[in-house]
């Protein structure tokens, strides 16, 4: 199966920063044919429906970087899997670190927010990670196994979905694990997601995220079970995430 290659732009991006989505959609052009590589952006919830517009007609998917679980109400500042499908948006980023931290997110409260993604239409990315004192007190893999057994509903079965695998520690760091240790996690994510969601669970790729660049994403992208990759920083630039892409092909 083709990789999936995700951009998440963070809150960063006004209008003018619409150039460097269409940059990327002309650089793709019919270079990834046959390739089956994948590709989305999420930019900012301010400008999913322009980058939905300016991108349409392209390869490039659109996609949110969280939603909340209900579909409308009294939460003020917060936006809907529904918005978002609106706006144009077809992937959502959910469980991101940062919002596991700053915002106390809970595994519960990622599944909620899956099956809200799903019932909107919308293909979750359901993100998980270790912190490096986690990591460093050995316990990784059984940190990164249970946010995968908590945070994935059982009623993604059958339904288009990735996990990725963030080590806390590497994301905008320029830290990147070795090899080896992306495969041990990444071998450890398919189980848990095998032994929560049967078939389904061996199917729907596992991406790696963490200070992934143009100079280390082939290496990376051809570990064992690493379906792709989650970019933050390096996907703000066209050329470099066109750099990333093209290790993926
Ligand atoms: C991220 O935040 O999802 C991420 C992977 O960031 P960076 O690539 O900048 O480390």
């Amino acid at each position: 199966m083709g990789k999936l290659i995700v951009g998440n732009w963070k809150m960063n991006g006004l209008g003018p920063a619409l150039a460097e989505a269409q940059a990327v959609a002309a650089g793709l052009g019919g270079s990834l044919g046959g390739s089956g590589v994948r590709v989305g952006l999420c930019p900012p919830a301010t400008l999913v429906e322009r980058m939905a517009r300016c991108l349409s007609g392209s390869s490039v998917l659109v996609g949110g970087q969280d939603c909340r679980a209900e579909a409308s109400g009294a939460f003020t500042g917060d936006v809907s899997a529904e918005m978002l499908s609106e706006a144009g948006a077809v992937l959502v980023i959910l469980g991101h670190s940062e919002r596991r931290s700053g915002y106390g997110e809970t595994d519960a409260r990622v599944a909620a927010k899956v099956e809200a993604a799903l019932r909107a239409g919308l293909e979750p990315i359901i993100c998980v990670g270790e912190t490096l004192a986690e990591r460093e007190a050995g316990r990784a893999v059984a940190v990164v196994s249970t946010q995968v057994r908590g945070s994935l509903p059982q009623v993604l079965g059958g339904r288009p979905f990735s996990v990725a695998y963030e080590p806390v520690w590497a994301i905008g760091t320029g830290l990147t694990p070795t090899t080896a240790q992306i495969e041990e996690i990444h071998a450890a994510v398919r189980a848990e997601m095998s032994a929560v969601l049967g078939a389904s669970g061996t199917r729907a790729p596992i991406l790696y995220g963490g200070s992934v660049k143009p100079d280390n994403a082939a290496e990376i992208l051809s570990v064992s079970e690493v379906g792709g990759a989650l970019v933050g920083g390096a996907s703000l630039k066209s050329a470099d995430f066109l750099g990333i892409i093209a290790g993926a092909g």
